[in-house]
């Protein structure tokens, strides 16, 4: 197999070849078809966002492909079968599991989530285990299942920051793909002109008006206005500092985007009261995968095209024209095909 090898030490990835890991029981080979690049990614690979520290890694959390062969007790997956996987998963054991959080789960969750603590998805192969995996519907393309993940993320923000009512004045704070993907969520539920997208980078603003939502788009210096909700996909504290200041009376403001761990924002704790303001924090999927996958097939067709989007697909062995397209907003995202 050909995989990209990060090392978490010398904080270098490589294009590598190896042999492809032996299945556990419960494991299932897949062939990758796209494994996208995340933003999270360029956190690990800068060293800033909690990742594997020891060996290597290969990173990859959002991928979909072809099963091409199965351990001995895996049941509900054949070879030939499509499919995508939700890279995370919890413990099973602890308080938060059992409460049905196991995105807190502090052995699970995103302390051993697949791309950023165990192998996943910058390869050809990759062998994750079964409860992990899910069903491709026959009618969706490999490229748009490969959306699955963040959809499954961003169906949680939406369950946490629902209702949202046609005609409310949001803001999202943010073009990149996780931007993108918002607008277009908010768009399917029905909200039209009251959106209003705010992008430092001009390119990236440009690139807005390609997805046909007619929604507002500025600088952030030139944002006017004030907000019955807020979304941050930037993880910039200023931005979310500034936002804070334009929510209405029983204003929301959802932190969707990762900040920098060591960020802060600071609250006037007399507006809060006054307007009754909330800060709602969001982190991965938590049982929303099969949500984020009705999603992908309820939006394919109107919004996840590739080209409108900004997502630019590249080979393993580009990553770093890849990686470099993505850190400097030349693309929304940048997507893997790797086989
Ligand atoms: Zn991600
Ligand atoms: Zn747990």
């Amino acid at each position: 197999m050909e995989f990209l090898s990060f090392n978490p030490v010398t904080e270098k990835l490589t294009l590598e070849h190896g042999e492809i890991p032996k299945l556990k029981n419960n494991d299932v080979l897949i062939r990758v078809a796209y494994s996208g690049i995340c933003g999270t990614d360029l956190h690990i690979l800068d060293g800033s966002f909690p990742a594997k520290k020891d060996g290597t890694l290969i990173l990859g959390h959002e991928f979909s492909g072809t099963v091409e062969d199965i351990g001995d007790e895996v049941t509900e997956f054949k070879v030939g079968q499509k499919v995508v996987i939700d890279p995370n998963s919890g413990c099973n054991k602890c308080t938060s599991c059992h409460g049905g959080c196991y995105h807190f789960c502090t052995k699970g969750g995103i302390n051993n989530t697949i791309g950023i603590f165990k192998n996943g998805g910058w390869a050809t192969h990759a062998v994750v285990p079964e409860t992990q995996v899910h069903h491709v519907p026959d009618d969706m393309e490999m490229h748009h299942a490969a959306l699955a993940e963040p959809m499954a993320c961003i169906a949680h923000g939406w369950d946490i920051m629902n209702p949202i009512h046609v005609g409310s004045q949001i803001l999202v704070i943010g073009a990149g793909i996780i931007g993108l993907l918002w607008a277009c969520i908010l768009h399917l539920h029905g909200l039209r002109k009251t959106v209003t997208i705010s992008e430092i980078n001009a390119g990236r603003r440009a690139a807005v008006q390609k997805l046909d939502l007619d929604y507002s788009v500025c600088n952030p210096t030139e944002l006017r206005g004030n907000f019955d909700v807020a979304v941050d996909c930037s993880g910039s504290a200023p931005a979310m500092e500034s936002a804070l200041a334009r929510l209405k009376h029983g204003g929301r403001l959802c932190i969707f985007g990762v900040a920098n761990p060591a960020a802060t924002v600071s609250i006037n704790p007399f507006q809060m009261y006054l307007k009754e303001l909330t800060i709602a924090g969001v982190i991965i999927d938590p049982f929303t995968f099969p949500k984020g996958l009705a999603l992908v097939q309820a939006m394919a067709a109107r919004y996840f095209n590739y080209e409108k989007l900004g997502i630019k697909v590249y080979k393993l062995s580009e990553y770093k024209e890849a990686l470099e397209a993505l850190r400097t907003g030349k693309v929304s995202k940048a997507m893997f095909k790797c086989s």
